[in-house]
């Protein structure tokens, strides 16, 4: 593995000298962050200094369909540069998707399958969705975890077979643990158990229909016709909390769940009451949230948020 780094390395460099002869005034230009916070896909240390170049049409075409398949609007910007293999950032508060251009095609051309590059940008989105990239602590083995789970669901959800998500992983993972990153065991199964869960889109359906949302819930705070939403009579303490919402769309929102049934979001430090938590009797999904507008949202055991359609809109964590 380092081998083929370190050769990959070489390769990038040749680009970038290259690149750099032949258009020097615009077509690249120094991205100037620290490279030790960030995660590459394989774990492997990423070197400054950094160079950002236009990425390919294919590649921007693939974040497009990524967002598509999991009804998000692009809120990042897709660039190529000298990285190892691929690695999700905040800079200067706007989020990158960074990939080196030669190991997308180089690790296509290895799995014979175009899902690997697919499969390697949907896990540096899914970073970016679950919020990994918004703290400096740099990579965790959990959050590895996550963005693979997230790139098997999105995968699937684009026509992948189980296989053709995991190929990328089967030919680029350590098969030993290291701090940052978990084995590559623990990562195929990880995205396996995100293509199934794709699959229970139609189940999640299913429980949202009973609660349609033309539904009238007079009871709850928050959610008459376009109220926007309720303040919440007394501040909450973590011992009120069940878990923290966090949606796919906005990941840097506070939201929490309560154990009196609501669901509170912080704006500006205090905490408003903008849904209500009910039981539903599928084991499978649990809880259903009526939010904002009556918009419903099924939550699945596995603490995933779906829509009315059964689209994943986010997840719970537990306290
Ligand atoms: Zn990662």
């Amino acid at each position: 593995m380092s081998n083929r780094i370190s050769s990959l390395s070489g390769c990038v460099l040749t680009v970038c000298v290259y690149l750099i002869s032949v258009f020097p005034a615009f077509s690249q230009k120094p991205l100037p962050i620290d490279p030790v916070h960030l995660c590459s896909y394989d774990g492997s240390p990423i070197k400054g200094p950094l160079y950002e170049f236009a990425p390919s049409a294919a590649t921007n075409q693939i974040v497009d369909h990524i967002l598509l398949a999991v009804g998000l609007k692009p809120r990042f910007e897709v660039k190529a540069a000298n990285v190892p293999n691929a690695a999700a950032m905040i800079y200067n508060n706007q989020r990158y998707i960074l990939y080196s251009q030669q190991f997308v095609t180089q690790v296509n051309q290895a799995t014979h399958t175009d899902w690997a590059a697919v499969s390697i940008l949907a896990h540096e989105i899914g970073h970016h969705l679950n919020g990994h990239t918004l703290g400096l602590s740099g990579s965790r083995p959990s959050n590895e975890l996550e963005a693979d789970e997230f790139s098997g669901f999105v995968l699937r959800r684009m026509g992948a077979t189980m296989m053709e998500a995991q190929a990328a992983m089967k030919a680029l993972a350590d098969e030993e643990a290291t701090p940052t990153h978990p084995p590559k065991s623990a990562r195929l199964e990880a995205i396996a158990v995100g293509w199934t869960r794709a699959g229970e889109k139609a189940n999640a359906s299913v429980i949202a229909k009973k609660y349609p949302d033309t539904t009238s819930q007079p009871e709850m705070a928050g959610n008459t016709g376009s109220a926007p939403m309720a303040p919440r009579s007394a501040p909450i303490h973590e011992s009120q909390v069940l878990g923290k919402v966090v949606l796919d769309a906005s990941p840097d929102k506070e939201y929490y769940l309560t154990r009196e049934g609501q669901l509170v979001k912080i704006v500006e430090g205090t905490p408003q009451v903008v849904g209500k938590l009910s039981k539903s009797d599928d084991a499978s999904f649990p809880f259903v949230i009526i939010g904002q507008n009556n918009r419903v949202m099924v939550l699945a055991d596995t603490g995933i948020l779906y829509n009315k359609n059964g689209e994943r809109l986010g997840y719970v964590k537990e306290n």
